[in-house]
């Protein structure tokens, strides 16, 4: 039977790589440029954009999630609502998205992944060709 406590010493055991940027960003120690926020997400335009619109979208609170393959039960809500904060922003043509984008969750060092806090790209602006 799950009990409040073992929930907060799990969490603490399976979060011990250590703090990205992100978590300065998420502090607002240091700067970027906000887009969406709300108490589970933060969204912020990508310092080294890769089309005319990229925007990140990350948990507030990383909880275990470095990557995408740490994700387990737990997570579907923090999912979800970066998925759904990533659909709301890709229409968002104030940020310069266009009729599409594509979303991506890079992953370990395979998948070219730099920064171990889960992330949702969101990129457009423009007609994208292929995906490598
Ligand atoms: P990854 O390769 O999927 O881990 O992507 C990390 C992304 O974070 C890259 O696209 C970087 O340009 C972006 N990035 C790194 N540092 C910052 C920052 O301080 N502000 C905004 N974006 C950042």
């Amino acid at each position: 039977k799950s009990h409040l406590w073992d929930s907060i010493w799990l969490a603490g055991q399976r979060d011990q790589a250590p703090g990205t940027i992100f978590d300065k960003i998420v502090a607002k120690e240091i700067p970027a440029t906000i887009v969406k926020e709300d108490r589970h997400i933060l969204a912020f335009k990508d310092i080294n954009p890769l089309a005319p619109a990229h925007v990140l979208v990350i948990p507030k609170d990383r909880n275990g999630l470095t990557n995408l393959r740490k994700a387990s039960a737990e997570h579907r809500d923090i999912l979800g609502r970066l998925l759904v904060a990533g659909g709301e922003i890709a229409n968002d043509s104030g940020l310069g998205f266009g009729d599409g984008a594509r979303f991506v969750i890079n992953d370990g060092p395979d998948g070219g992944q730099e920064v171990y806090h889960l992330h949702l790209h969101v990129i457009g602006g423009q007609k994208l060709g292929s995906m490598c």
